[in-house]
């Protein structure tokens, strides 16, 4: 490759001539491509692009006039092939790619290689990466109508880019761009070129492309429709009752953490089957903790029910605030019920606990501190009352906190939630030498004031850092629980599927979030186990807007471009899929990004697409997948079915 196709034409930069020497091109192609590696020609990689021609990648590097200091945006690193070579001469290298799964699979393979100074991300190159910038040399490996502005503002003074451009999607000419100034760049014409198009906001619209039909050496055979290879590996179930869960638990192995997602908060068949399963769990391994997306203060009133602990429960009715129904319905009754019972025959210690992990409940959570420090050291809980107090006036509307301490009109309470948890944590060894029970919960609703604190500044800076801070928080909790429980201890998460999906293989990744899936698989490697769960249509519990009442709204079947579609078109009515190390024939044909839906506790089927469908990588997001086909909205407590419930149960007053 190096002397026929490179040195033998007109690559004359011998720092290029090593670099490509020394970057096995068999590295980036697929597995089933890798004989004709070095061969003149792009070759097919998923998503229906292309990895470059090794002889354009060298005339783009040695167009880039690249130094060994250089700074590098590469947009459009599909497998990782030219940014991978770009690291071996310049400083550091920045990739973007629109495919999630080849901007995975891209990181993965430059990371395999020891690559370390190559930074690939998923999202929209057409923007750049003005974190990043500026940059020496910006290469673009795919065709756009016009030069895109933000990679002009984010040259250095100095600095090159070489990108495709012209009038119809699939035809270019290579121009390379210098900036001779803050507002002068100088442009010349390096010839006829044919890449795969640049979409995204400064390139071509989605919807405007034919499909992309990369050239292939050899045709692949035609694959079994996909729904059909699905139903082959689905293991599917009558009831949630009787199916069979052995394989699953023997899939499961020692894992830590296991995570139960759900694709609504308003679907029975959805926490039926995460109590069946997590019966399994507790009886058969061993798991003694089930943390669900609640609030603290709200789980331990049920946590107290269940385990009978010495912890004061917060005075008030559990889970009474919008959404009620999503843990006050008669599906979670059966399971506190259950456990109630599992744990009335085990010895305290031994006895499975409840937590919450959200940070919805700054009142409570404020509230539950100071009930504790009166009692076990009423100076202490002075301070509290007068720290607490800069929060006293948005307790009722902490969201509008935020907005009052951006505004300015506002002192923010930062230093004084953040000093109260530090002189917890300094005092714990006093505090919970008595009880060390009373004083983690204490402890943990002093952590949620502080991160709720933060929560609500955040919302007003954009969506990524208050999910992020969140789902942070939801992790932290657990993590804490675990610590709190022992060496041993195993821990079943409840929540949305957009939460413990791992996010790096969803477009959330693309706006900078992450989640608690994401966090557990890089903690817990292969000991964190992630189940998502989804439905084609039925009825959901929710509402049409926040603190609108809920309703009982029928759920639209799946969209034809959707996970849901395949696995309804599978005819299997509910099955479980393994998902990881499953058949690579099914990973593969799986892995093409597709959209998921997710019902939160809003549900607006009338803007369905926009509001609730995301993209994702199935089978890298979730380990394991449960369908049902049909399901049915949840079934909520109402007001006559709690205040019949006597004084102790946990959702009555
Ligand atoms: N240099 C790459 C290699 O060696 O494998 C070439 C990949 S291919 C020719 C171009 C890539 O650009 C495709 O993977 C495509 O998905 C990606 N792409 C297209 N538009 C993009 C955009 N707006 N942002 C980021 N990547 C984009």
């Amino acid at each position: 490759m190096i002397e026929r196709q490179l040195a033998a034409r007109d690559i004359r930069d011998p720092e290029i001539l090593r670099a490509m020497a020394e970057v096995p091109r068999e590295a980036f192609v697929p597995h089933e491509l890798v004989e004709f590696a070095y061969e003149d020609t792009p070759l097919p990689i998923d998503e229906e692009q292309t990895i470059s021609q090794p002889y354009i990648v060298a005339l783009m590097l040695e167009a880039l006039e690249i130094e060994s200091t250089d700074n590098i945006l590469d947009v459009g690193t599909g497998s990782g092939y030219a940014a991978a070579v770009a690291s071996r001469i310049a400083a550091q290298v920045y990739g973007i790619e629109r495919h999630a799964s080849l901007a995975h699979a891209a990181t993965e393979r430059c990371s395999r290689l020891g690559y370390t100074n190559v930074h690939i991300r998923h999202g929209d190159g057409t923007l750049g990466s003005p974190q990043h910038a500026p940059f020496d040399c910006i290469m673009v490996a795919a065709g756009g109508p016009v030069v895109p502005e933000a990679l002009k503002q984010q040259m250095a003074i100095g600095g090159r880019l070489v990108i495709p451009v012209g009038e119809t999607p699939r035809a270019q000419n290579l121009l390379r761009i210098r900036r001779t100034g803050e507002n002068t760049w100088a442009e010349e014409n390096l010839g006829a070129v044919a890449f795969v198009p640049l979409i995204g906001t400064a390139g071509w619209s989605a919807d405007e492309m034919a499909p992309a039909r990369p050239r292939a050496p050899a045709a692949p055979a035609a694959p079994a429709t996909l729904p059909a290879r699905i139903a082959r590996h689905a293991e599917s179930f009558d009831t949630i009752e009787n199916l069979s869960l052995e394989p699953f638990l023997e899939r499961i192995g020692e894992a830590r953490v296991v995570c139960l997602g759900e694709a609504s908060h308003g679907t029975a068949e959805f926490y039926t089957m995460r109590a069946r399963i997590t019966r399994e769990l507790i009886e058969r391994k061993g798991f003694t903790v089930v943390a669900l997306e609640a609030d603290w203060p709200e789980a331990q009133r049920l946590d107290s029910y269940v385990r009978g602990t010495s912890v004061q429960p917060h005075p008030e009715q559990a889970f009474d605030r919008f959404p009620t129904w999503m843990w006050a319905n008669h599906q979670m009754t059966e399971f506190v019920d259950w456990l109630k019972a599992h744990n009335d025959d085990c010895e305290p210690d031994a006895r499975v606990a409840i937590v919450g992990l959200d940070l919805y409940s700054l009142h409570r959570s404020i509230a539950a501190v100071v009930r504790y420090l009166d009692d076990v050291d009423p100076e202490t809980a002075r301070v509290a009352r007068h720290r607490y107090g800069c929060l006293e006036p948005w307790q009722q509307d902490p969201a509008a906190y935020g907005a009052a301490v951006l505004s300015g009109r506002y002192r923010a309470c930062e230093r004084d939630v953040v000093a109260m948890l530090t002189d917890m944590v300094r005092e714990r060894a006093r505090l919970a030498e008595h009880d060390p029970e009373r004083f983690f919960d204490a402890e943990r609703n002093a952590g949620l004031v502080a991160h709720a604190e933060a929560y609500y500044r955040a919302m007003y800076y954009g969506s990524a850092q208050s999910w992020n801070l969140r789902d942070q928080h939801m992790f932290d909790t657990l993590e804490a629980v675990l610590r709190h429980r022992g060496a041993d201890a195993r821990a079943v998460v409840w929540a949305h599927n957009s939460h413990l999906g791992d996010a790096a293989w969803t477009e959330m990744s693309a706006r900078g979030e992450y989640n608690i899936g994401q966090l557990v698989r890089s903690r817990y490697g292969d000991d964190g186990y992630l189940v998502g769960f989804g439905t084609d249509h039925g009825t959901v519990a929710a509402a049409s807007d926040w603190d609108a009442p809920m309703e009982i709204k029928r759920v639209v079947p799946s969209h034809q471009r959707s996970y849901e579609r395949l696995c309804h078109e599978s005819g299997v009515a509910s099955f479980l899929l393994l998902l990881r190390g499953a058949d690579s024939q099914l990973r593969r044909e799986l892995s093409a990004e597709r959209l998921e839906r997710a019902i939160g506790v809003i549900y607006r089927p009338e803007t369905e697409l926009q509001s609730h469908y995301f993209h994702a990588v199935l089978p890298r997001q979730f380990d394991e997948w449960i369908w049902f086909d049909a399901t049915h909205a949840v079934e909520p407590l109402g007001v006559a079915a709690r205040q019949g419930m006597p004084d102790t149960y946990p959702f009555a007053v």
